[in-house]
């Protein structure tokens, strides 16, 4: 994307120049790539043009009309890339400037040299994509084409992902199993634990951060998408009784199921925090199309609240910028010294929004609670696209600050660098985990 006036010329320089640290991915490992469909990837539902669009742009297709059947038709590995495109090609002049689809036309026309889509250019765009997919391509995308330096995962496969590039792609333990949802299966089949009683589910939640701690780069649950984020405090006393209850397999009710998740997720917070780690969490606009209940949406901050207090010494990442709730969020990381902000998924949820939002921001909270990049996808090519939407908004709102007088030119180009990397630095200790990684990767004798 070019810049545009009133783009400052010092401001795009310095944020072209300087490599994302990316905070927020679901990729795949580049492995499940190269083995293809068979490997039943997550989102991996085809491997021709349609596969860019799997991961959010269908849900602005669908938005926009297509029928369900079509989708299927147009994410199956059973119709051909020119079949795709008649069913793409009605709905495609609707979404082709939102941020998901301009994500995706911005990944294919750096990454494959093609200005548009068209019914010539996905065949075009296909073979590219499948020749593409080689050993190493991942480092290539990612710090090559995309400008990032190194990615923050949430494996959706796993509740922690032992990766093969663990340099480039820092992991996130997943506290959904272990503390929102109770997946008691989950954690049974992976920690080998009987897990029949409250000790015994503490005792699997001290595994997986025994096992996986001090590797992990911070911690992730998405329960907003299932509960209210009001987490209350259940006493162990209060919880043992129901949580053997629901350990034999007998009913318990949603008021019960709710104080066990709060018990244990509070416990989660508490190990997180006693192994440095952060704590991501989801707030704000679902993915996916039909199913998002705003009552629910509109509480995540205020609900949040209580938690905040009680961990004063944990750092809460909260994700998404809580959209559309994003004024609630600038008040709270305002407030709460605690409080870190990701606008990951942001940048393609709603770009002139998250403009808006930077400006706001900056202007009214310090400026190293603020993470600027997560392209929260599942397939590598996107985050190309993805990182230039972010390094468009990015050079805007700090050039209107700078035209608008709220910031100085030195002061904005002073804000480059913590905001795309420095900031992840200080709040991942990007330093100490990398070293880790490195002594992890060293062949062993
Ligand atoms: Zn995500």
């Amino acid at each position: 994307m070019e810049s545009h006036p009133p783009a400052n010329q010092a401001i795009a320089e310095q944020v072209q120049s300087t490599q994302f640290v990316d905070t927020h991915e679901h990729l795949l490992e580049e492995s499940q790539r190269l083995h293809g469909l068979s490997y039943g990837a997550p989102l991996f539902t085809c491997d021709d043009w349609a596969y860019l669009f799997v991961h959010y742009a269908l849900d602005d297709l669908t938005v926009a009309g297509m029928p369900i059947t079509e989708a299927g038709r147009f994410t199956s590995p059973d119709v051909s890339a020119r079949e795709k495109w008649t069913l793409f090609a009605p709905y495609w002049p609707n979404i082709r400037q939102t941020g998901y689809g301009r994500a995706v036309l911005l990944s294919i026309r750096k990454l494959f040299g093609e200005d548009e889509l068209s019914a010539e250019s996905v065949e075009r765009i296909t073979d590219h994509l499948r020749k593409g997919v080689q050993k190493g391509y991942y480092y290539h995308i990612l710090h090559d084409v995309a400008g990032v330096e190194s990615c923050q995962v949430n494996s959706l496969d796993r509740t922690f992902r032992v990766t093969e590039y663990p340099d480039l792609l820092f992991q996130d333990l997943s506290t959904i199993p272990l503390g929102s949802e109770v997946n008691l299966d989950t954690l049974r089949r992976e920690t080998g634990l009987p897990i029949s009683d409250l000790q015994g589910a503490y005792q699997a939640i001290d595994w997986y951060f025994e096992q996986y701690g001090q590797q992990a780069i911070a911690t992730k649950n998405q329960s907003a998408y299932a509960r209210r984020l009001n987490y209350a405090q259940v006493t162990a006393e209060e919880a043992a009784p129901l949580f053997e209850r629901l350990a034999r397999g007998y009913e318990i009710n949603a008021n019960e199921l709710k104080a066990i998740q709060d018990h244990l997720f509070r416990y989660t917070v508490s190990r997180a925090t006693a192994y440095g780690l952060p704590v991501k969490l989801h707030t704000g606009y679902y993915a996916g199309t039909g199913s998002m209940p705003l009552e629910r949406v509109s509480r995540n901050l205020q609900d949040l609240c209580p938690l905040l207090q009680d961990f004063p010494n944990t750092t809460f990442v909260l994700m998404h910028i809580t959209y559309p709730y994003q004024d609630e969020l600038i008040a709270l990381a305002k407030h709460y010294a605690n409080v870190y902000v990701d606008l990951c998924w942001a940048w393609i949820v709603n770009p002139v929004a998250t403009v808006r939002f930077v400006k706001e921001f900056l202007a009214a909270v310090p400026a190293n609670k603020l993470l600027t990049f997560g392209g929260d996808y599942t397939a590598v090519e996107n985050v190309v696209g993805h990182a230039e939407l972010a390094r468009h908004g990015l050079i805007q709102a700090l050039s209107e600050l700078v035209v608008e007088g709220w910031l100085s030119e030195h002061e904005a180009v002073s804000l480059v660098e913590p905001l795309m990397r420095g900031n992840a630095y200080a709040t991942f200790h990007i330093t100490e985990k990398a070293a880790l990684s490195a002594s992890l990767t060293k062949p062993t004798q």
